[in-house]
């Protein structure tokens, strides 16, 4: 039976496109050839990087603005160095709202001053802090659009004269945006966008070249931007599974369309999580993520007949971070509408036996 998966990353993929992948690892394109042993700089493969690099520009709505698109590998963590390296010359602004935030300014230590102009810190991340100054001389600031542990988003992001840096590991693609207020977007892919092994970053080459050090060449934007984003061997099936994701996400209505879903979704499971008397929700309501729902019981003595509800129920991957503790349901882009349903259901059964 296949099940809900509520996983926070990896995570759930469209059905259509795990079909589609694993028919292209017997035969790519009536070829003779899967596209596992096909070289990187085949035609065949080729087409799949630029039409990849090319899909998620148009998606973001900045094709043609001076952004450029790459697929890269090392995670999302591996970003929280590259953009101190590649960009941080004295200082850095960084908002720290997580873990992954920490971590990225534990990185940019390496690299200069940071700065961090507000933290959540003080409520166990619960929130997103609104007001807070940024340096005038700061290089960039930086920010996590989605708490992917703490189940907490931006929603407005600050407006401000430096190049504006995000982590959108765990939202992208999810949500409309005016995504040209970005200098630099980075997602690792295993959240929204297909599966571990690469990470978008897309950015805005004129914010390169402004600092003194020298870079190492797998460290350097520039490069990679310099051979198409096949400087060295990129994960070539990882790209391939994110392309067949982007065009499903194309021919779905596109980022709207997956807005209005998530939408639907989230209403749907923080009803609940506000309405029923055993569950409270983490994160403050206006800062609430519609791509990860943290939420734990009033009474932990239901704990066991719980677990045992969703587990029996076909439910995955429900349990909360072990910092949060309670439940997680991570509802990504590919997440039925009815899989959300099912925990609502169990949610009020739990009631009703309580
Ligand atoms: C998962 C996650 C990361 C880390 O990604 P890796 O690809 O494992 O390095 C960073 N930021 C956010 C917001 C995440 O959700």
């Amino acid at each position: 039976m296949k099940k809900h998966n509520f996983s926070a990353g990896p995570c759930i993929l469209p059905q259509e496109v795990f079909q589609e992948a694993s028919q292209a690892i017997l035969d790519y394109n009536n070829s003779g050839l899967s596209i596992l042993e096909i070289s990187h700089r085949s035609p065949a493969f080729v087409a799949v990087m630029e039409e990849a690099r090319s899909l998620a520009l148009e998606l973001l709505g900045l094709k043609d603005k001076g952004y450029k698109a790459l697929f890269l590998q090392g995670g999302a963590s591996t970003q929280f160095l590259m953009v101190a390296y590649n960009l941080l010359e004295k200082k850095a602004a960084y908002l720290n709202t997580g873990t992954w935030s920490s971590k990225a300014i534990k990185e940019a230590k390496l690299f200069g001053e940071v700065v961090e102009v507000a933290s959540s810190k003080d409520e166990n991340f619960n929130y997103i802090p609104k007001s807070f100054t940024i340096p005038e001389d700061a290089d960039y600031f930086h920010c996590t659009s989605n708490n992917t542990i703490f189940g907490t988003q931006i929603k407005k992001f600050p407006s401000t004269a430096k190049p504006l840096i995000c982590d959108m590991s765990s939202d992208i693609f999810s949500r409309e945006l005016d995504f040209s207020k970005f200098d630099l977007i980075y997602a690792g892919a295993q959240k929204n966008m297909g599966p571990a092994g690469t990470t978008l970053v897309v950015l805005k080459e004129e914010i390169l070249g402004k600092v003194s050090r020298e870079i190492p060449s797998m460290m350097d934007y520039q490069v990679h931007i310099g051979k198409d984003s096949m400087f060295n061997t990129p994960a070539v099936y990882a790209v391939y599974v994110s392309l067949l994701t982007l065009r499903w996400i194309k021919a779905n209505g596109g980022i709207k369309a997956m807005e209005e879903r998530n939408e639907q979704k989230a209403d749907l499971i923080y009803n609940e999580i506000d309405r029923n008397p055993l569950f409270k929700g983490f994160a403050r309501k206006e800062d609430r993520s519609p791509m990860n729902a943290t939420f734990n019981l009033v009474d932990e003595g239901h704990k066991e007949i719980f677990d045992k509800m969703w587990k029996d129920a076909g439910v995955n991957g429900l349990n909360g971070h072990r910092s949060v503790g309670g439940y997680r349901a991570s509802m990504y882009n590919a997440m039925p509408v009815e899989s959300v349903q099912v925990v609502v259901d169990l949610m009020q059964e739990l009631e009703n036996k309580a």
